[in-house]
C-alpha cells in the first residue's frame, strides 16, 4: 500500500456519521443537508433516466451542461467563460484530483491555507507535491502578505484555495483576493480555486471568484459543485473551469479517473442552472434562518460562536465559551453524553492545529436544530 493511505484514519466526516448513527446521536457533524433539492432538477433526472441516452457522454461533459455553466456564471459572477473552458467532473473532488494531478510534478510546493479541506494533502502529496501552509486563526481567519510570502519558496508552483471557506465559514474580503491575486502574478503561480460554497452565501454577500481579478484569467482554476448549489450532496456532479491551454492539461486527468459522470445527471443539472436561480436564492434565505436559529439557540446556553458568512457551518469558540476542553475532548463528550455530532476544526490541519473550535452543521430541519439544542442544555452540568 503507498504509505499516504496506510498511514491515513477514515475521514472524521464518515467516523463522526458513523458514531452517530450507531449511538443514535443528532448528526450535525457531516455537512449534508436536510430536504429534497428543486423539484423540478429531481423531475429532469429521473425523466432524463427513463428518456434519455444512458450512454457514456462526451468526456468533457454533455454540451448543454457546459453552456449553462458558463452562462450561471456570466449571470452571477460577470465572466466571460466559453463553455470549451468547462469540463464537467464526477464532484468537485474529482475537479480538484484532475487539477492537482495534472498540475504537479514531483517536489512542487503547494500553498494553502489551513484550516484546509481534508482531501487537499492526501491529493497534494499522491500527486508528488509538496504542502505549505498558511495558518489562518480565529475569529477571523484573513490573509495576510506576510504569511503568504512565508510560505512561498523557488519550488512552489500552485495556490490551492478554498474560498467560502470550510470550516471557517469564512468569504475572502475584495482586498485579500486582490492580495492573492497579485502574489500569483508576482510569482507566476497557478491559483486552484475551490469555490463549492459560493452560492450558500449570507446576509446579501456576493461571491467574488479568484479568477476575475486582474492577471488571474489565464492561471486560474475554477471548480464549482452542482451538489452544493442544489443541495443534492450525493449527486456529485462538478465542474472544472479555465483558459484553453490550462483546460487541456486538467481534461487528460479527468480522462482517466472518471472519464465522464452519469448523463441524466448532468442534463439535471443543466435544466436546474437554466431555470432555478429562484430555488437557489430562497434556499440561501433558509439556510440563513437555520444559521441564526442555531446560533441564537447556542448563545442562550453560554455558547460563544464565530462568525458564520457562507456555508452550511456555524462554529463554537471553546475558549470564549469558558470551556477548558480541547474540540477533540469537547467533540466526544458532546456525542457520547449529550448525544450530539459535531467535528472538531482541529481534523482540518495538517500542523499547528487550532483545537479551541468545533464545527456544527446548520443545514437541517428546525426540529433537528431545536432537537440539537434540548440536548446540549445538558453541556453546562456535564462539561469541565
Ligand atoms: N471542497 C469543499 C471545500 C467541500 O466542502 C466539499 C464538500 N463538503 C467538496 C469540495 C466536495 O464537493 P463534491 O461533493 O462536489 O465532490
Amino acid at each position: 500500500m503507498n504509505p499516504i493511505y496506510a498511514a491515513m484514519g477514515t475521514t472524521i466526516f464518515e467516523a463522526m456519521s458513523a458514531r452517530a448513527r450507531a449511538s443514535g446521536a443528532i448528526n450535525l457533524g457531516q455537512g449534508f443537508p436536510d430536504g429534497t433539492g428543486p423539484q423540478a432538477v429531481l423531475k429532469a433526472a429521473a425523466d432524463a433516466l427513463t428518456q434519455r441516452s444512458n450512454q457514456y457522454p462526451p468526456m468533457a461533459g454533455i454540451p448543454e451542461l457546459r453552456q449553462a455553466v458558463a452562462n450561471h456564471y456570466a449571470r452571477h459572477q460577470g465572466l466571460n467563460l466559453s463553455p470549451d473552458e468547462v469540463v464537467v467532473t464526477s464532484g468537485a473532488t474529482e475537479a480538484l484530483a484532475a487539477a492537482l494531478l495534472a498540475l504537479i510534478s514531483p517536489g512542487d510546493e503547494v500553498i494553502c491555507f489551513q484550516p484546509l479541506y481534508d482531501a487537499y494533502v492526501p491529493l497534494i502529496e499522491r500527486a508528488g507535491g509538496v504542502p505549505r501552509f498558511v495558518a489562518l486563526q480565529p475569529p477571523e481567519w484573513r490573509i495576510t502578505a506576510e504569511a503568504l510570502e512565508a510560505a512561498l519558496s523557488d519550488r512552489t508552483r500552485l495556490v490551492l484555495f478554498n474560498n467560502p471557506l470550510n470550516p471557517a465559514a469564512t468569504m475572502a474580503s475584495a482586498e485579500e483576493l486582490a492580495l492573492l491575486a497579485d502574489f500569483c502574478v508576482a510569482n507566476d503561480l497557478i491559483a486552484v480555486c475551490d469555490e463549492v460554497w459560493e452560492h450558500v452565501t449570507f446576509d446579501g454577500a456576493r461571491h467574488l471568484p479568484l479568477i476575475g481579478f486582474p492577471g488571474m484569467r489565464e492561471r486560474t482554476v475554477k471548480i464549482g459543485s452542482a451538489g452544493k448549489i442544489f443541495a443534492l450532496t450525493g449527486w456529485k456532479v462538478g465542474w472544472m473551469c479555465a483558459a484553453p491551454e490550462l483546460l487541456r492539461g486538467l481534461a487528460k486527468a479527468h480522462q482517466f479517473l472518471t472519464f465522464t459522470t452519469p448523463p441524466n445527471l448532468q442534463w439535471a443539472v443543466a435544466e436546474g442552472l437554466n431555470t432555478q436561480d429562484d430555488w437557489v436564492q430562497a434556499a440561501r434565505h433558509n439556510f440563513q434562518r437555520s444559521r441564526d436559529r442555531l446560533k441564537t439557540g447556542l448563545e442562550k446556553l453560554g455558547l460563544v460562536t464565530l462568525p458564520s458568512a457562507a456555508t452550511y457551518f456555524l462554529s463554537i469558540d471553546l475558549t470564549a465559551s469558558g470551556i477548558a476542553q480541547d474540540d477533540v475532548d469537547f467533540c466526544n463528550h458532546l456525542l457520547d453524553t449529550v448525544g450530539v455530532a459535531a467535528i472538531p476544526v482541529s481534523a482540518f490541519y495538517a500542523q499547528d492545529a487550532v483545537t479551541n473550535v468545533v464545527r456544527l452543521c446548520f443545514a437541517k430541519e428546525d426540529a433537528t436544530i431545536d432537537g440539537a439544542l434540548e440536548r446540549m442544555a445538558k453541556l453546562r452540568e456535564t462539561v469541565g
